[in-house]
């Protein structure tokens, strides 16, 4: 007799499930309950996700490639750090995502990171499927010679995981230009192969124009769109902006391109209160505090004595019109959306990967604010990778101005995908909605297609 077996379990069965499977997994689980609450909806009465359990393989990652990273430092110790590669699902394209260095990195964080990019890459459009990796290697303090042992170390293990129609890694917390170049040197040391394996490379070997601006420039385009479907605009309107990596310092700079004016960066030591405004000038010189100085956002109020330096603190207290997370992982509470609200913000866009924590995103829905998630605001950085690759792989080169307008088309685009599926009816759009069932919508057709694999 054919054993029983219920496919429809509900939302709550699932998430136990989830929370089951991967014990202490938080911000995984966190991401998966995100998408799940929609999903459900979505899938209510399409019988055929449910008999091919679509979510449930979609949140089991396709593979999970952990290893020993070993180096040594300039002192001659024996360094011990472990890489990871979670290649999600790669049922639209070849696995497609960034590399973290930080401290903080884990299985838990990196599952949530490439959970989220498999439905943030489908969003592109383009033909990218979901992965995540990194390592607990601090960048911070290492001199270049560390970074670069350690690069190489971590290729020379991650090499035979990848490939340029296996699995694209590329650039996101701790990995810039720098790590990139060590990394792409070494797999092309040890492969003997010049191909399109990483992106966010260097303009010099392969890498695309606008790849650097591209997460922050398409955050504050998905901002415009969101505005631009209620009738407003970016300019004359204060914006509040944490981190001051590469993200964040192209959407301040193009708040300021827009006639918006920015108010706030930051670092994990503390934020920057400028009341002037962080205009041009200002951000070029973080810039090469940040890229070359490779220094803190606290010298910033040595040099511009307009701003004052609010250490140990983030910036979601100063009163602003638009705020846009660009740092990090949960770094915005509903104790932080509430004050955010309370001080009349209009729209909020993620260049970050989940900045804000479910209990804040609610704050945000409760109160009928823009809100556009990581998923779709940050997805221009990636987008660019995806033309990084084409332009590989027919071994040509497109200017900064096709490619801007690529980009803004891209932008675009996901704006509408997240409204055809998240407009309430009622002239209020749920953008998390509509990028979690646009995002799911392809990659789980494309599932269905392969039966059971
Ligand atoms: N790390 C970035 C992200 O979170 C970019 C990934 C890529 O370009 O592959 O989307």
């Amino acid at each position: 007799m054919a054993s029983v077996y219920d496919r429809h379990v509900d939302l709550n069965q699932f998430m136990e499930g989830v929370k089951k499977r991967n014990p202490g997994q938080t911000e995984f689980i966190q991401a998966v309950q995100e998408v799940a609450q929609d999903i459900y909806e979505f899938i209510e009465d399409k019988e055929e996700y449910h008999e091919a359990q679509i979510l449930r393989r979609i949140a089991e990652p396709d593979r999970v490639v952990s290893f020993r990273v070993c180096w040594e430092d300039d002192n001659h110790n024996i360094r011990v750090q472990r890489g990871f590669r979670i290649q999600n699902n790669n049922a639209i394209g070849p696995y497609k995502g960034g590399i973290r260095f930080h401290p903080s990195v884990n299985e838990s964080v990196l599952k949530f990171l490439a959970f989220e990019q498999t439905f943030k890459n489908s969003l592109t459009g383009l033909p990218m499927g979901g992965g995540k990796g990194g390592a607990n290697f601090n960048p911070r303090g290492k001199s270049d010679a560390e970074v670069m042992r350690f690069c190489q170390s971590f290729m020379t293990e991650l090499y035979r995981h990848i490939g340029p129609d296996t699995d694209v890694p590329a650039g996101d917390i701790g990995v810039g230009g720098r790590e990139i170049g060590y990394m792409f040197g070494q797999y092309k040391r040890i492969t003997n192969r010049w191909e399109g394996v990483l992106t966010g490379k260097g303009q010099e070997y392969g890498g695309s124009q606008m790849r650097p601006e591209a997460t922050g420039y398409g955050a504050v385009y998905f901002l415009q769109n969101m505005l631009k479907h209620k009738g407003e605009d970016v300019e004359g309107k204060t914006a509040v902006i944490s981190g001051s990596g590469n993200v964040a310092t192209h959407a301040a700079e193009m708040i300021t391109k827009l006639g918006g004016k920015v108010l706030t960066l930051s670092d994990s030591g503390g934020f920057i209160h400028d009341p002037d405004g962080i205009d041009q000038e200002k951000i070029d010189w973080i810039k090469h505090l940040k890229n070359v100085k490779r220094g803190r956002i606290s010298e910033y109020v040595d040099e511009f004595k307009s701003a004052e330096y609010h250490e140990d603190a983030r910036p979601w207290s100063v009163k602003c019109d638009l705020a846009l997370p660009c740092a990090t992982q949960n770094e915005l509470s509903a104790d932080e959306a509430k004050a955010l609200v309370d001080n009349g913000v209009q729209g909020v866009s993620e260049g970050a990967n989940m900045p804000t924590t479910l209990e804040g995103v609610k704050v945000f829905h409760d109160a009928k604010i823009m809100y556009g998630p990581g998923k779709a605001a940050n997805a221009g950085g990636v987008a660019v990778s995806g033309l990084e690759m084409s332009q590989n792989s027919e071994r040509i080169s497109w200017n900064h101005e096709r490619l801007g307008e690529m980009l803004t088309d891209l932008m675009k685009g996901i704006h509408e995908k997240c409204v055809e599926y998240g407009d309430n009816g009622d002239g209020y759009v749920d953008y998390v909605k509509g990028a979690n069932i646009a995002g799911f919508k392809k990659v789980a057709d494309a599932m269905l297609a392969f039966g059971v694999v």
